[in-house]
Formats: C-alpha cells, sequence, structure tokens
C-alpha cells in the first residue's frame, strides 16, 4: 500500500459495497451495512471536514478501509457510524435501538476514546507509552482498535486540510502511538503507511532526502533485480514448485530510521529492496531456501526463520539475504499464502469475517489473546536480537499489566496502578474525600466502592458529612499504600476515640454503683452529678468528661459523693418494699406476689418501655410495649416497672444486622464484640447473593437498653453494615 498513490484515492459507497459483496452474502447482513451508510448520511448531512468535503467521505473510506480487511458486518456498520454519537445529536441507546447492542457497544467505546481527546493534551501531561496503554485499555475489543486505526489511517491520509500545528500533533501521536499499536498486532500495511504519513509532516526534508535516494539506489539496481528474479523463477519452475515472486520497496520510514536515527550509511541499508517468493506449504518454503541459498552466497549473519520462531505479532516468513553477481545485496522473504496474508494484515486476518461459521465477539477475543499468549512461549526459541521478546514484553505490559487512567468527573487524568478501586481515586483526590466516602459513581452508576477500576473510567466519590469512616474492612478494599496508610491513621485515631466511649462506660458504672449503696438509683444518680457545680468542682467540661475521669478514679465516686453530701440510706425499694422482698428484675406495682417472666418474644431489657400481660395461670409476662404478640389483648395488659434496685444482671436480647457482603463481616463484628466484652450466645449468618447482602442474627447479652443502644452504634460503624435492630419474634 502506497501511500502517495492512496492518498489521492477516493472511493464511493458503491466500492465499499464491492468489496464486501465479495464475501458477505447473507441479505440481512448485506442490508444492515447499507442502513448503517444511509442512516450516517443522514445524520452527517451538511457537516463538513476540514477540508470541506462533505464528512460521509470520511466514513466511507473508514469503510472501505474495513471491508479491505474482511471485516464483518457490524464493523462496517460501526465504521460507518463511528463518529455519530460525538458530532451529531445520536446516542448510543439510539444505536442499540436503530441497530443493535454489539453495533451499538463498538461506537460507544470509538466515542469514549475520541472523547478522551488525547492528542489535545499537552505532551508533559503524559508519555506515548501511557498513551498506547490508554487506547489499548479502553478498546478492549480488537474490532475498536481496528476500526480506530482505519479511522486515524484516512485521517492521515487527508492530513494536509489542517493546521500546520495540528498536523505536527496528530502525525507525531500517529507514529508514536497507532503505529506501535498496528506493528504489535501485525498489521504491516496500515503500520508502513503510518509511519511514511507521519514522517512526511514531521520531516518533511529528510522525508523528501530518503525518497530521493530509493528512488535512486531503486533505479541502479532495478537491471540487477530482475535478474536476480529471473533467475530464482526459472528454477522455481524447475522443480515445478508453485510459487509467486515479487520485488518491494521498504517503507520510507523504516529506510528513515536506519539512515537518521541509527546512522547507518545508505549505502548498509541492504533492504531497500525486497524479493519475495509466495509459496503454497512451509516444506516448498525451505525447499525454496535450499535452491537459493545453493545458487547464491548468503550474507551469513542475516538469516531469520520467523517460520520456526514466529514474531510475537504472528508474523511468519523466511528471511535470507543474498549477493547477486554484480556484488549488489537483496534480501529475500520466503512464505506461504497465508503467511503473507498475514503479514500484511496481522490479526485482521484472523479476525477475518467467515460468513456461515457462529460468530462471537468474545469467543473471536479470546482467540486472538490466547493467540498472543500462545506466541509468548515460541519466544523462548526466538532470533537472537531479543527483538520479539522485547516486543512480546512490552505487549503484556500495555494489555495485561497498564496503570489504570481514570477520570474525574472534570476531565482531570488521574494514573492508579491497576487493580485500584474508587477508595484510592477517593484518597488520590482528597484525604478528606477518602475518609468521608460513602460511595462511588463510574460512568454514571452506582458502584460498591470495591470495584476495580478501569482505564477510561470517569469516577465521582459520593461523599457524606454523617459517614462514621474508614474501617478495617477498608483496608481489603484499597490496593495503593496511600489510601491503606490513611486508613491505618484514622483507625488509629477512631479506636482512642472508641476507648474513650468504654471508659464512659465503665466510669458511668462505678458512678451507679457507688450511688447504689447510698440508696440511689441511676436516674436520680444521672441528676445529681449533672448538676453545673458538680462539673464546676472537678474541673470537668462535660459530663462525659467526669465519667471518664472516674473510670480512673479522678474523681472517684465517693468524692462526689462527699461533695454532694450524701449520707449513706438504708436500702429501700422504689415501690417502697425492701429489696430483699423482691429480686424479680420487674416489679408489678399493682400486684403482691406474683410470677413473672421477660417475653422471649421481644426480649424485653432494662431501660426499654416494658407492659405486663396476665397470662393464664402462669403469672406475668413482660414485654417490650410494641411487641406485636400483645396488641390484640389491650385489656389483658397491666403496667409493671423495672426494678431499679436490682443489682446489674445480663439480659439475652435477640439482635439483627444487614450488612453488604464482604470478605470478614463476621470476623469484623466478632471483634466488636470481644473489643466490647459483649457475650454473644448465638449467631447464624445469611447470604442474599442476589443483593449481595447478608443477613446476621444474634443473641447477645447486654445488661439494658442505654448499653444496647451503645453497642449499636459501634456496630453501625462496622464497613458495610447498613442497619441494625432488635428482633422480635
Ligand atoms: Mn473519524
Amino acid at each position: 500500500m502506497n501511500s502517495n498513490k492512496e492518498t489521492s484515492t477516493f472511493h464511493t459507497f458503491g466500492d465499499v459495497q464491492e468489496k464486501y459483496f465479495a464475501y458477505i452474502s447473507n441479505p440481512d447482513d448485506r442490508a444492515l451495512i447499507e442502513r448503517a451508510y444511509k442512516f450516517a448520511d443522514d445524520k452527517h448531512t451538511g457537516i463538513l471536514r476540514k477540508s470541506g468535503e462533505p464528512y460521509i467521505h470520511h466514513l466511507i473510506e473508514v469503510a472501505y478501509i474495513l471491508a479491505s480487511l474482511q471485516g464483518g458486518p457490524h464493523t462496517i456498520a460501526a465504521g460507518f457510524l463511528h463518529d455519530v454519537v460525538e458530532d451529531t445529536a445520536v446516542t448510543v441507546d439510539d444505536l442499540k435501538t436503530i441497530f443493535n447492542e454489539d453495533i451499538a457497544s463498538l461506537v460507544e467505546s470509538l466515542t469514549n476514546i475520541q472523547r478522551l481527546k488525547l492528542s489535545h493534551r499537552k505532551p508533559e501531561d503524559f508519555a506515548a507509552e501511557d498513551h498506547r496503554k490508554i487506547f489499548l485499555g479502553m478498546a478492549r475489543d480488537i474490532r475498536v482498535i481496528i476500526i480506530k486505526l482505519a479511522d486515524r489511517l484516512h485521517n492521515m491520509r487527508t492530513l494536509q486540510a489542517l493546521s500546520p500545528t495540528r498536523q505536527k500533533v496528530l502525525a507525531k501521536e500517529s507514529l508514536e502511538v497507532f503505529a506501535p499499536i498496528a506493528h504489535r498486532l501485525g498489521m504491516f500495511e496500515i503500520k508502513t503507511e503510518l509511519e511514511d504519513l507521519s514522517i512526511q509532516y514531521l520531516e518533511p526534508e529528510k522525508f523528501q532526502m530518503v525518497v530521493d535516494q530509493m528512488d535512486k539506489r531503486t533505479k541502479n539496481r532495478e537491471k540487477s533485480l530482475d535478474e536476480v528474479k529471473k533467475k530464482i523463477a526459472d528454477m522455481l519452475l524447475q522443480y515445478h514448485l508453485n510459487f509467486s515472486i515479487e520485488s518491494r520497496v521498504k517503507g520510507i520510514y523504516s529506510i528513515y530510521r536506519k539512515v537518521f536515527i541509527q546512522q547507518h550509511n545508505f549505502d548498509e541499508v541492504y533492504d531497500i529492496l525486497a524479493i519475495r517468493v509466495v509459496t503454497d506449504t512451509v516444506a516448498h518454503c525451505y525447499e525454496i531456501l535450499g535452491y537459493i541459498h545453493a545458487m547464491f552466497t548468503p550474507l551469513s549473519n542475516r538469516f531469520k526463520d520467523y517460520i520456526a520462531a514466529p514474531k510475537p505479532n504472528l508474523y511468519q516468513s523466511i528471511h535470507t539475504t543474498i549477493i547477486a553477481k554484480d556484488g549488489q545485496v537483496f534480501e529475500v522473504q520466503i512464505r506461504t499464502k497465508e503467511m503473507n496474508e498475514l503479514a500484511e494484515t496481522g490479526v485482521a486476518a484472523h479476525w477475518r469475517y467467515k460468513e456461515g461459521t457462529n460468530y462471537s465477539p468474545q469467543k473471536e477475543q479470546k482467540e486472538i489473546e490466547e493467540k498472543l499468549f500462545w506466541f509468548r512461549d515460541l519466544i523462548t526459541l526466538a532470533d537472537k536480537e531479543g527483538d520479539a521478546k522485547e516486543v512480546m514484553e512490552n505487549l503484556q505490559k500495555d494489555i495485561f499489566e497498564a496503570q489504570v487512567y481514570v477520570f474525574t468527573p472534570k476531565g482531570k487524568l488521574v494514573e492508579l496502578p491497576n487493580g485500584s478501586t474508587p477508595l484510592d481515586f477517593a484518597y488520590r483526590v482528597h484525604t478528606g474525600v477518602g475518609h468521608a466516602a460513602v460511595g462511588a459513581i463510574v460512568n454514571g452508576s452506582l458502584v460498591p466502592l470495591n470495584t476495580i477500576l478501569k482505564t477510561g473510567d470517569v469516577i465521582e466519590i459520593r461523599t457524606s458529612n454523617s459517614s462514621p469512616g474508614p474501617n478495617e474492612g477498608w483496608l481489603k478494599i484499597a490496593h495503593t499504600a496511600t489510601a491503606k496508610n490513611h486508613i491505618r491513621k484514622f483507625l488509629q485515631k477512631k479506636n482512642n476515640d472508641m476507648l474513650r466511649e468504654e471508659k464512659i462506660i465503665k466510669g458511668k458504672q462505678n458512678c451507679i454503683d457507688a450511688f447504689r449503696e447510698h440508696g440511689i438509683g441511676e436516674k436520680e444518680m444521672l441528676v445529681l452529678v449533672h448538676q453545673p457545680k458538680v462539673l464546676e468542682k472537678f474541673d470537668m467540661p462535660t459530663l462525659d468528661d467526669l465519667f471518664v475521669g472516674m473510670n480512673n478514679r479522678n474523681p472517684a465516686p465517693a468524692a462526689i459523693i462527699e461533695f454532694l453530701n450524701i449520707k449513706k440510706k438504708p436500702m429501700f425499694t422504689l415501690g417502697k418494699k425492701p429489696l430483699q422482698a423482691n429480686k424479680s428484675a420487674v416489679l408489678v406495682p399493682s400486684a403482691g406476689k406474683v410470677a413473672i417472666t421477660l417475653g422471649s418474644c421481644c426480649t424485653p431489657i432494662p431501660g426499654d418501655d416494658i407492659v405486663g400481660f396476665i397470662t393464664k395461670g402462669k403469672g406475668i409476662t413482660v414485654h417490650r410495649i410494641h411487641c406485636p404478640n400483645i396488641s390484640q389483648s389491650k385489656n389483658r395488659l397491666t403496667d409493671v416497672v423495672w426494678n431499679d434496685q436490682l443489682e446489674t444482671s445480663l439480659h439475652p436480647v435477640d439482635i439483627r444486622l444487614e450488612s453488604n457482603d464482604r470478605q470478614n463481616l463476621i470476623v469484623d463484628i466478632m471483634g466488636v464484640f470481644s473489643q466490647l466484652k459483649v457475650s454473644v450466645t448465638n449467631l447464624n449468618a445469611m447470604l442474599h447473593p442476589t443483593t449481595q447482602t447478608t443477613t446476621v442474627n444474634l443473641t447477645i447479652l447486654v445488661t439494658d437498653a442505654k448499653r444496647l443502644n451503645d453497642i449499636f452504634n459501634v456496630l453501625l460503624n462496622i464497613a458495610g453494615v447498613y442497619e441494625i435492630h432488635r428482633v422480635t419474634h
């Protein structure tokens, strides 16, 4: 494919049809392509390219390139439609409805790549290497890469319409980003043309110099070349081998590289002209090699067998360099027809549309990736230069180990290691954003914080001021060291805060115990110690601070009791009954001695609002006032109160916790209980796969409702836990 020739070529839809009619005969597929063409033509009506020609010309040329590569109906249709979302009011959803999901998804990827406007970014933003990764990472489907290469090829062919500045930017990008990708995919024709066009704009003078030199040398060698070709042909005819022979001028850019970058003298560049012998079988390739080496002297260090050890981009051929009688040097390439097709169009040869087979883009993609993997093993046998190995390693890195490049809603690029999650992104943006993160919107949809980010994702972090902040589980979600460090620091601080919570509870308990010894219950105690004069006297800003102090007996509860001038009283009960007379946790003011049991349905605990239910012959059962089991029997209810004078004891209570499913959820829950010294007597967990949530049922032992409330607050801080409630059976 010679660039100068192709630049002036101008095709019609009929030309495209002629190309794909040759291998697509299904009337539905043909109609689909034609529909895509007409749709694009209609939608782009009135839009002109920079060159002044109607936009549809560009789309026809892109489709023509794709049909020349024997792309499938969806690929050619997507070629026609590739700019319709970016340049007109048509949406991806429209394409889903009007065409199909596959075509819409191809156009969507191409539009996303286009919207990154990579060539509009400043060069210092990122290197060509990153740029390639972004492109490969976003394309994901080999067809997207090939459509993009066809798009870029035509834009390069018509580059003269743009300003000199844009010409240079696009040429540089084509040379550094798109040509290497074409090379790695073995798409030699597109690669060569992109390179030659790029260098023509980047280094016009040197380009011209190479062209002139090549013309001169080709002419000088024409006679010699013809002689060599004739000799080879005559010999092969004699052996009745099936073959064709032609000569090829090397790409201008490859010569430019040898002369201007590798600093070779023009005379040292042997392979400006290559003779190519194409035959039918691999055995014949080696046979032909033998005959040629018998007839001409080979240059010993320039023999390469890419048939035994293919290049990672699938290229296969035998290369040998021979010296003609007159001393001229020629490279000879020997290969089969299949290898020749592969050498021209690379993966496109594999990807070539075959009618009648059950086409699946996923299967195709997998096949191509497997092929490339498969070749990695072969490289151990590869040439000594190590070139193939390096190419393969880079390809592997590009496709499989890339950093991911993601964007803020405002389009700022954020680079993260592969495997990063929205949490890493949040902490990269700002520590505060990380701490307050409650969810993430990736490409417009709400996703869990442990979603693995992909290149091209646009990420918005949802934050909440009431977020409990990071928890242990976040350490497993975060991938980057920075995010993990921020989370650890936060947890340390929270741990200190949690200790304070515990100190308050313990200090308060000390206080309750001390006051109870003086015949004063919890409620009265709270009123007494909360007086401003008490806080002032012991220099405590808040009641909590006072309790924290009392935990360390500073002040000691006795000091407060003394300050308040409280004398030890005989222990009378609330209901004016001596404590010894009633050890029941609940008292029934209206009744005398009666059997009292706590309802196992709603597990009431001290502090709950309760009511008594008069049973038939089994005394009174105590229920929480909203217990559904008693709502139908209002006439059998009686007032009951908690026995304030009873020493604190533990009561079982059933609770249910709802959480997003995640690893180590139960471990974290049990961790909280052990930290708070809460006994758990029963636990079962249920996973709901459809909602990815878990329900955990627990029975725990607590002293009272206040304590339970404190425990709930700590449990709600566990990552993923979004609801806790008590259970009534
Ligand atoms: Mn385009």
